[in-house]
């Protein structure tokens, strides 16, 4: 089992987007993947794939009111999901058992969502994970808490995989750039995609609901390298994704 946790600094440039597509690009070169939201203050996973009003979730599983198994969710494409309620009432719901929750899984890749910042929620998921995907963009203030978080998961002994560079307009702070401040490689480099929030008004993954998207081949790209397959990037359609291929040398 490989459980990587998607991290970053900052809030808002794109873990969750990255959990839940880089899980069904998985599911689509047939792993059985396991995409855990984590963020207990903030989880979106639910909200974000369309079932707001959750059962049984993670919050359920980590109070001991079920087994993990109780509380999976199919997304249509077969990914498998364990929510995190929105509830209030569970807000204050104690996370330091996430390691055993996420052991008892049975999928070969799990995905950890976690929260932005650094607070004790974020600590719970690197104790729980394995390897450390960084996402963050281009600019200065995302790099430098990227940083922090690499610094941090190296601190817990977890194995950095590499960046995700979201939101890639080919404006800001350049991939070298970015690896030269952060001292570590961009492995995935996904293009701002109207896609995106096309597919969250339709609350779906976007790999799923428009498998051709830059984002998408972007997610697709990423999830074969992580697991060693190949995958030939169809067309170049526009210039961002030609960047993109250039960038990774294709
Ligand atoms: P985080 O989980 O890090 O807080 P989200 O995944 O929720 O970030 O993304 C924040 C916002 O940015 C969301 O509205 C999301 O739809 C949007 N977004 C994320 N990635 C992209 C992208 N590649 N292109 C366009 N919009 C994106
Ligand atoms: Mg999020």
């Amino acid at each position: 089992m490989r459980v990587i946790g998607i991290i970053s600094g900052k809030g808002g440039v794109g873990k969750t987007t990255t959990s839940v597509n880089l899980g069904g690009a998985l599911n689509y070169f047939g792993e059985d993947v396991t995409v855990v939201d984590a963020n207990f203050t903030a989880p979106d996973i639910s909200v974000l794939l369309g079932f707001p009003k959750l059962g049984l979730n993670l919050k359920s599983v980590l109070s001991g009111k079920c087994g993990v198994n109780d509380a999976l969710y199919a997304h249509s494409s077969g990914t498998k999901l364990l929510p995190t309620s929105l509830s209030l009432a569970e807000l204050n719901i104690d996370g330091s058992n996430l390691s055993n929750v996420v052991r008892r899984l049975d999928s070969e890749i799990v995905l950890v969502d976690s929260c932005a910042g650094f607070e004790k929620d974020f600590f719970h998921v690197l104790n729980a994970v394995d390897e450390v995907l960084i996402v963050c963009n281009s600019d200065l203030l995302s790099a430098t808490n990227a940083l922090k978080a690499v610094n941090l998961a190296k601190q817990y002994g977890k194995k950095v995989l590499g960046l995700v560079l979201n939101r890639y307009d080919g404006t800001g702070m350049s991939a070298k750039a970015i690896e030269n401040l952060i001292g570590v490689n961009v492995i995935g480099l996904v293009p701002e995609d109207q896609y995106i929030k096309k597919a969250l008004d339709e609350k779906d993954m976007v790999v799923y609901l428009e498998p051709e998207a830059d984002a998408s081949i972007a997610f697709k790209k990423l999830a074969a390298d992580l697991i060693g397959r190949d995958y030939k990037i169809p067309e170049v359609k526009n210039s961002r994704l030609g960047d993109f291929l250039r960038f990774i040398g294709l």
